[in-house]
């Protein structure tokens, strides 16, 4: 039986990715030794590292002035990371999620932080509408996550305010189209639609460094893994060669537009049955605030006693990682660039048959 992959990461990678990986692991760019046991000094490294910075700034289309850098540590570092780098006095975050929460809270540490706005009274299960209004223009920056992972809303239009940008896109990078030059950084973990675990991406633009007062602790400056080309200390070897397969797949299957194209077609197509199936019913309501990457569903009020027959069902039918986060409970289903359609398909036709099963 066919194995559809919808954990929420780590996660699907793409066959490419897979292949070329444990081909490298074998013999290394012809080296005759493994990724797992050369030199990340070596020359042959260097390009690899070299390549996937590269790939990084074409496929998303980043403007001079700003540098990619791939560090260890996590999107959680990150969360300490921006403000130990960018928080003078003030900074604004928006809470969408425990992710946003967690970079919130970190924030706190290092300076005055504004809550814009919370969708916590409903379990995160909706973005609050005009957040954007309610960003002061006299903070450092607005920190927002784009996709919110465990609850399944998306913020896809890079918000329009006065300050600079700071953004976790841990769960929907190269998912879409985005304009960088509205950015100060965009972070975030490489397990959800890029890579191994291991790596983290960030992209930072240079200027918006140097700016803060107190002094940062070497491994913590952005400015150091700039200097550094990602190599001030030993990078994750094998995540970052995981994470250039994907970039280079990515390129050959059409960049982020094409993602974008994919991701509407899947997550329309899983949505409508998630609406139009009596058994089941989005977790988030509005349409706008719906995720292409994590779809959350439930059993709808009536069948709540199905939700562990529908769980066994589906695994019978090779749907892994379906099981929603604990805090929010039903499904989730993450379709991230990697998921072929038919695994969607597979899956609405598997609610489709429960549906006359029961
Ligand atoms: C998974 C996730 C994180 C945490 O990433 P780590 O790399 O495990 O620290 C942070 N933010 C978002 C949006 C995520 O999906």
């Amino acid at each position: 039986m066919k194995k559809h992959n919808f954990y929420a990461g780590p996660s699907i990678l793409p066959q490419y990715t897979i292949k070329n990986t444990a081909d490298a692991i074998l013999d290394f760019a012809g080296t005759g030794l493994s990724l797992l046991e050369i030199s990340h000094r070596s020359k042959e490294f260097q390009a690899v590292m070299d390549e996937a910075q590269a790939l990084v700034k074409e496929l998303l289309d980043v403007p001079a002035g700003y540098e990619v850098v791939f560090v260890g540590g996590g999107a959680s570092l990150q969360f300490c990371m921006v403000p130990f780098n960018l928080l003078n006095t003030k900074a604004a975050y928006l809470k969408t999620g425990v992710w946003a929460k967690k970079a919130q809270k970190e924030a706190a540490m290092f300076g005055e932080v504004v809550e814009v706005a919370s969708s916590e009274d409903k379990t995160f299960c909706y973005i609050p509408k005009g957040f954007e209004a309610k960003v002061p223009t006299d903070v450092d920056y607005f920190h927002y996550t784009s996709n919110n992972t465990i609850y399944g809303t998306e913020i896809r239009k890079d918000p329009d305010v006065k300050v600079p940008l700071v953004a976790d896109m841990s769960s929907d990078i190269f998912s879409r189209p985005i304009d960088v030059s509205k950015y100060s950084i965009i972070y975030g973990g490489a397990q959800k639609n890029l890579a191994p675990a291991g790596v983290t991406f960030a992209i930072v633009k240079q200027d918006a460094l140097g700016k803060v007062n107190r002094p940062i602790p070497t491994m913590l400056d952005y400015r150091t893994h700039i200097d550094g080309g990602s190599m001030f200390n030993t990078p994750p070897c094998v995540s970052v060669y995981g994470a250039l397969q994907t970039l280079k797949w990515l390129k050959a299957e059409g960049g982020v537009k094409e993602m974008e194209r994919r991701a509407i077609v899947k997550s329309d197509k899983l949505y409508s049955e998630i609406d139009r199936n009596p058994f089941f019913k989005a977790t988030v309501e509005d349409h706008e605030d719906r995720s292409r990457m994590n779809i959350c569903f439930v059993m709808n009020d009536n069948y709540k006693e199905l939700e562990n027959d529908f769980m066994e069902f589906a695994k019978s039918q090779g749907m892994i990682g379906i099981k929603g986060h604990r805090s929010v409970g039903g499904f989730r289903a993450s379709t991230y660039n990697a998921l072929p359609e038919e695994s969607v398909d597979a899956l609405i036709a598997a609610m489709k048959e429960f549906e006359k099963k029961h």
